[in-house]
């Protein structure tokens, strides 16, 4: 990898344009996902109004949220894992923030705007352009309104979100929060700039520990382009002393740096592993037919010439944990109930009713059903024991997808279930519920009683009849 990167930032493909067009497909995929639905779910929905969860299309109500332990397990994991291997790889080509400083400074400010030449000098502010500073800036509002709206499509899906904004009246904390991201975000890009990453991200501050030798990260080959600080930190000199150095001290790499430091020091929290000063350092070099000095590489690598070692105990461990959390992950959405159902008793114990001269025992329940199939259903009840039948509900019950209902069932019988005179006799009993549409898929069993009054007071209100 370290020979392939070196030659990567010699050819006409640098790092740059390749983080450009991973930064667009992240872009688009950010933009697009929130409306991509399968069956009217989501890739992923975090509903706080629904209490819903969608994840990889397949919806869970917050009542389900077993899950959520397996998916920030395998979250947390996966961060730690590609930590280990890439070093800060998310930083320099995923994060939102290098993403949106990058379509602000780059791409609005330099390209479309020209207040900045070009991007090879971070370091200088643009002077006497304050016209299309704010030009800049007003392009980079109406974005931060889109962005802020992006990713509360994530938490309220289009759909809804595009609904409530015709209300705002109604909807003012909606408003509110989108307004709030967006001045964030706003304000974060313009003026906060790089220093958001320096002195902010909590992840730049934790990911040094799951560093080792064999992370990739940029690096300066000292033992190429010779030493330009000392073992203190300390600058020797613009240019390295050694007759054989190859670097030339033009700071190239310093001036594209937009974090603003000399990656000739050695490694820095503030390198977001962006690999501009690579790319700048691989043209000035290019022109003398030597290749960069700064390369994706690890430490061992660099010092051993040898290929970066991938697999090793650290990230073959992570490998074997995440694909467990993963079987598991997979094995639980299996189990996902396609309704959920909460049986409580009443408070009352049980009634007797004389029906036709038979004594009738009752017992009532309450029923809390929730439909989190993506489809509406008809649900009906069964009893496993054939001498308690169902006096209410006598109609199937119709359940919208994602809606809850809550009714009282009462079941009787006119059996006599127990003869003991000195206490009720308490009968277990399993209710199973199922969508008469689909009752291979849909249905749940519940264990529960049934109380049988004790016989002196059935025969107590034989008499009173
Ligand atoms: S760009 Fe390369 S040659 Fe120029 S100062 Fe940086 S490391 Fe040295
Ligand atoms: S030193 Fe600067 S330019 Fe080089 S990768 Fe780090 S942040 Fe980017």
């Amino acid at each position: 990898m370290s020979e392939k990167a070196s030659n990567c930032t010699t050819c006409s493909q640098s790092y740059s344009h390749k983080r450009y067009i991973v930064f667009a497909l992240i872009t688009l995929f950010a933009l697009i996902a929130p409306f991509i639905r399968i069956g009217g779910n989501h890739l992923f929905l975090l509903s706080f109004d629904k209490q819903q969860l969608h994840l990889f299309f397949t919806s869970f109500s917050t009542q389900e949220l077993f899950l959520m332990p397996f998916v920030l397990i395998f979250g947390f994991l996966f961060i730690f894992f590609i930590t280990t291997l890439g070093g800060r790889i998310w930083c320099g080509w995923s994060c939102p923030q290098t993403i949106m400083r990058t379509i602000y400074r780059d791409l609005i400010q330099t390209k479309l705007l020209g207040i900045r030449k070009n991007i090879a000098n971070k370091q200088i502010k643009p002077k006497g352009k304050f016209a299309l500073e704010v030009v800049a800036m007003l392009i980079w509002a109406v974005l931060s309104l889109v962005i802020a709206s992006n990713l509360i499509w994530f938490f309220i899906p289009p759909e809804d979100f595009f609904n409530y904004i015709q209300n705002p009246s109604e909807h003012l904390f909606l408003i509110g929060l989108v307004l709030c991201f967006a001045i964030f975000i706003f304000l974060d890009v313009v003026f906060i700039k790089e220093n958001f990453c320096i002195y902010v991200c909590p992840y730049a501050r934790v990911q040094s520990v799951m560093f080792d030798n064999d992370t990739v990260q940029v690096i300066y080959d000292e033992k190429r382009g010779g030493k330009i600080y000392d073992e203190h930190h300390v600058k020797i000199g613009k240019k390295p002393l050694g007759k054989d150095d190859e670097c030339i001290g033009c700071e190239a790499c310093v001036h594209v740096c937009p974090t603003h430091i000399d990656i000739r020091r050695g490694m820095q929290l503030e390198c977001i592993n962006c690999l501009e000063c690579s790319d700048a350092c691989a043209k000035v070099m290019g022109k003398l037919g030597k290749k960069s000095l700064i390369n994706w590489t690890s430490e061992n690598a660099i010092e051993s010439g040898n290929k970066i070692k991938f697999a090793r105990f650290r990230t073959v461990g992570y490998v074997v944990v995440l694909l467990i959390v993963a079987i598991a992950l997979a094995f639980m959405t299996t189990k996902k109930e396609h309704m959920l159902l909460n049986i409580n008793r009443d408070s009352s114990l049980y009634e007797i009713n004389l029906n036709h001269e038979k004594m009738m025992v009752e017992n009532s329940y309450i029923f809390l059903i929730e439909n989190t199939d993506n489809k509406n259903h008809a649900y009906y009840f069964n009893i496993d024991n054939p001498d308690i039948k169902i006096k209410r509900p006598k109609q199937e019950i119709k359940v919208s997808k994602g809606e809850k209902r809550k009714l009282v069932v009462t079941l009787y019988t006119e059996k006599q279930l127990a003869n003991n005179d000195r206490k009720d006799t308490i009968l277990p009993i399993v209710i199973t519920a199922y969508a008469k549409d689909d009752k291979e898929k849909i249905n749940v069993k519940r264990d529960t009683i049934f109380v049988y009054p004790k016989s002196t007071v059935i025969e107590q209100k034989r008499m009173q009849h």
